[in-house]
């Protein structure tokens, strides 16, 4: 623990003074001042759709499940993502950029251009598609974003076609070695990563698409399918039903997610006094540059706070802080929930689904890894907040992650567990 703290502070002041180079802080008359400055800086996230639409309908997305109101349309000019960048490392420390929230990046026809601006600014810069298209994987590839997720939610069309409704997995597929080989050719350091959304009736089909990722040098990410937006979950939760109603095909969709979404709705209502991540954490912009109050939410007449070159950071969140659909929000649990934070969340899973796949995908032991990390992380919180910043939390992650993957191989040699 020593050596992790003596190298968070080399660490530490290594990041600031990159930082003051970067940043060159306002008001700052002197050295002190600056670093005064640079200490009271938060840390955010930026969520940033650069377009306002989506090639595909997924019924558990608001693109694919609310037909009584469409984002706006239109494409982010470069030149005012570069202004946002600008903005944005001067009043915080930006920790990555998702040019993704609500919409497929992939549609936008100068994506390469925004990469450059993101990463030539040193900030992180990282993509999410369905990939059902890929206009230039060449070009994406040169520009070197820091990540490249790709979701999907089966492997056989039957399978993926009704949860990626509109998606062509055989088209998917071959977008993934068309990826692959971008990346070889281009010498790109780009994470590629799936992500396999699980619902109850995919898991089977989760081991072949992680095959087929693994031969393609991709890693693997599955996560739980949760319903969005946070419209919904909230009408759900409270039966308040103020924005979008819950239609029969939403009932449909909730049923087949991997956890009894109203029992876990129900424990989560234990943590709301728990911190939103989401608000203390992450900005979500459209592609004209308004705030939205979160990355759940999706009514941008409703709950957009105004244009983010207008506001300051501090007073985007004070308005956050103090927004009447946060507060309904917490009193439900909700933004524990959609941050997969609740604790029985794993057990309800274990509960619900089929013992077959709990064994094919030995999820026992995955839950149990969660939740350690978990416990781990809240206590790092607790204790060390001041002292260890996101690189040496992501270092603790990786040394658990090997030590675990050590006891699993341990595992499998004395129990012959496949
Ligand atoms: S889940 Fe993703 S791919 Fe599906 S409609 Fe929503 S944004 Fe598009
Ligand atoms: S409290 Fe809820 S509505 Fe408010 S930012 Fe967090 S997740 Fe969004």
């Amino acid at each position: 623990m020593e050596i992790i703290i003596k190298q968070t502070f080399r660490l530490k002041s290594r990041r600031k003074k990159e930082h003051a180079e970067q940043v060159q802080p306002r008001d700052c008359s002197s050295d002190l001042e600056a670093n005064t400055y640079l200490r009271k800086m938060h840390t955010f996230i930026f969520d940033i759709d650069i377009s306002g639409a989506c090639n595909l309908h997924c019924p558990c997305c608001p693109q694919g499940n609310i037909e009584t109101y469409r984002l706006p349309h239109g494409f982010m000019e470069p030149e005012l993502l570069a202004s946002i960048v600008r903005k944005a490392t001067s009043e915080c420390r930006v920790t990555g950029i998702n040019l993704f929230n609500w919409t497929e990046p992939l549609l936008h026809p100068r994506l390469p251009e925004l990469i450059h601006i993101v990463q030539g600014a040193g900030i992180p810069c990282h993509l999410s598609s369905n990939l059902n298209i890929l206009p230039d994987a060449d070009a994406i590839m040169a520009a070197g974003p820091a990540s490249f997720k790709i979701s999907v939610s089966g492997f056989t069309q039957d399978v993926y076609g009704t949860t990626h409704r509109g998606g062509n997995i055989a088209r998917v597929k071959n977008n993934m070695v068309t990826l692959a080989e971008a990346k070889k050719r281009n010498g790109a350091a780009t994470r590629i990563f799936v992500t396999y959304h699980r619902y109850r009736h995919n898991l089977k089909e989760e081991p072949m698409m992680r095959d087929f990722a693994d031969r393609l040098g991709f890693g693997f990410d599955p996560v739980w399918a949760l319903m969005f937006p946070l419209e919904k979950v909230l009408a759900y939760a409270d039966g308040d039903i103020q924005d979008f109603p819950l239609t029969e095909e939403d009932h449909t969709v909730i049923d087949s997610l991997a956890f009894p979404l109203k029992n876990t709705l129900a424990a989560a209502r234990n943590y709301q006094n728990q911190p939103c991540r989401l608000r203390d954490r992450q900005v979500s912009l459209d592609f004209q540059g308004n705030v939205l109050l979160c990355c759940g939410i999706f009514d941008a007449r409703e709950f957009s706070l105004g244009n983010y070159l207008a506001l300051p950071l501090d007073t985007i969140q004070k308005l956050r802080q103090n927004h009447r659909m946060c507060k309904r929000c917490m009193k439900n649990g909700a933004h524990v929930f959609l941050t997969y934070c609740v604790p029985e969340m794993g057990r309800q899973i274990l509960d619900t689904i089929d013992g077959d796949d709990i064994s094919l995908l030995d999820l026992r032991h995955e839950i149990r890894h969660k939740h350690l990390c978990q416990r781990i992380n809240t206590m790092s919180q607790a204790c060390f907040s001041s002292m260890i910043g996101d690189r040496q939390k992501a270092v603790l992650k990786t040394v658990i992650d090997q030590m675990d993957r050590i006891g699993a191989v341990a595992k499998r040699s004395l129990f012959g567990k496949k």
